[in-house]
């Protein structure tokens, strides 16, 4: 182990209380997306009595802080945590269950953001052991869309100095403490709403002559979209169509004049996620118009899909390897969900891992977004010296030319 690895082990050890004490506060204190408002400047506040100068208000509520090493100028490295918590009501009973009724860290961001606040600690106090920049991103909302990444990047996050790569990390409640996951390239789905209106002529079920049945059109165009899924999309492209809403209100001898349809699309290809969004559309009108009635095709994107850079993602797994051990570091499935840490990784070589957080023997396995969602707060000290490390070992990455 190199004598650098060794001091940010030994410091991630000595802060750990404090990290914890962080996590409690956030914890206990949940805001909901755009709504980061007392987190932002909690953060803020502690950025500064480590001796940094942080940056508040961007994109609302997010915050960001700059930590030179020697040759400032020579590289710069991202690393990114969300703060918003969600609107659930917390089912642990905790010394530091959320204060907030309706709100909670069911996402584990207050993991993610204490966390980061150690890695911050660390590297400030070995600045002089290394060459480049750090840039700390604390975003507000990835729960909600547009997403605060897309707002910060709007903003210039990604600017001034121009991260060469951006890493972030999420707690993983089905992964052991103690260990962590990586997977290189397609990881994480886009994310897409679908808002479908199918129009017709109502009236007495007795009489379907007389009507336009908008169930059973509604009926067709669900079954025939998946068939986009089945004939239209590449199979080696994992994609899903998902519907969770059918609303036909009528009754047994009422046809309804309109019925309402929602569901998610989630692929990992932009190109056929709006080549797929178009098929959709034009399927579901065409077979409205071609049974007497008409469908209103709404889509409201959401983040993008999330790469993880193959590069970049194996020369963080080989230093996180180096840092935990092979036996810690395991390979992660691919996951339908959405994150929008995407937006980063559509612009700037990204790496997003998982940080295990489970703890069978104490009970800790409940998902994240359950009322029940907890971690065993040891992987702070894991998730602090490792950040730090990882930041480190990118930022004296021989392949990069200033
Ligand atoms: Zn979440
Ligand atoms: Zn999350």
């Amino acid at each position: 182990m190199s004598q650098l690895q060794e001091k940010i082990k030994a410091l991630a050890k000595d802060q750990s209380a404090d990290i914890i004490a962080h996590r409690r506060h956030l914890h206990s204190n949940p805001e909901l997306s755009f709504e980061e408002y007392k987190t932002a400047k909690y953060v803020a506040a502690e950025l500064t009595a480590i001796g940094l100068q942080p940056e508040e208000g961007v994109a609302g509520t997010g915050v960001v802080a700059i930590i030179e090493g020697r040759n400032p100028g020579k590289r710069v490295v991202g690393l990114r945590a969300d703060m918003d918590a969600l609107p659930i009501f917390e089912a642990n009973d905790v010394p530091y269950k959320s204060t907030v009724p309706g709100v909670m860290h069911a996402c584990g961001h207050d993991v993610h953001t204490s966390s980061l606040l150690g890695t911050a600690r660390i590297l400030n106090q070995l600045k002089e052991e290394f060459e480049g920049t750090i840039k700390l991103v604390f975003q507000p909302a990835e729960e909600k869309a547009p997403g605060g990444a897309s707002l910060m990047i709007k903003e210039g996050v990604l600017e001034n100095p121009k991260p060469a790569s951006m890493v972030g990390q999420h707690v993983a409640p089905n992964i052991p403490v103690g260990k962590i996951g990586f997977r290189e390239g397609m990881y994480m789905a886009s994310t897409d709403e679908l808002y479908l209106t199918v129009k017709g002529k109502g009236g007495h079920a007795a009489a379907p002559h007389q009507l336009v049945d908008p169930v059973l059109m509604a009926s067709h165009i669900i079954v025939a979209l998946q068939q986009i899924i089945s004939r239209n999309r590449n199979p080696a492209n994992p994609a899903v169509l998902s519907f969770g809403r059918f609303i036909a209100d009528g009754v047994t001898n009422v046809i309804p004049n309109e019925v309402t349809i929602q569901g998610t699309w989630r692929c990992m290809d932009e190109e056929w996620r709006a080549d797929g969004l178009k098929r959709m559309k034009k399927m579901a009108e065409g077979i409205a118009e071609a049974m007497g009635g008409s469908c209103e095709f709404e889509i409201v994107h959401g983040y993008p899909f999330l790469k993880n850079h193959p590069e970049l993602t194996r020369r963080v797994r080989s230093s996180a390897t180096d840092y935990m051990g092979a036996e810690n570091v395991i390979d992660l499935d691919l996951w339908m969900a959405g994150e929008d840490f995407a937006f980063y990784s559509q612009v700037v070589d990204s790496c997003f891992y998982r940080l295990g957080t489970r703890n069978e023997e104490r009970g800790i396995i409940s998902g994240v977004h359950t009322p029940t969602f907890d971690i065993d707060e040891s992987a702070l000290e894991i998730s602090t010296g490792l950040m730090s490390w990882l930041a480190i070992s990118e930022l004296g990455h021989a392949g990069y030319s200033a």
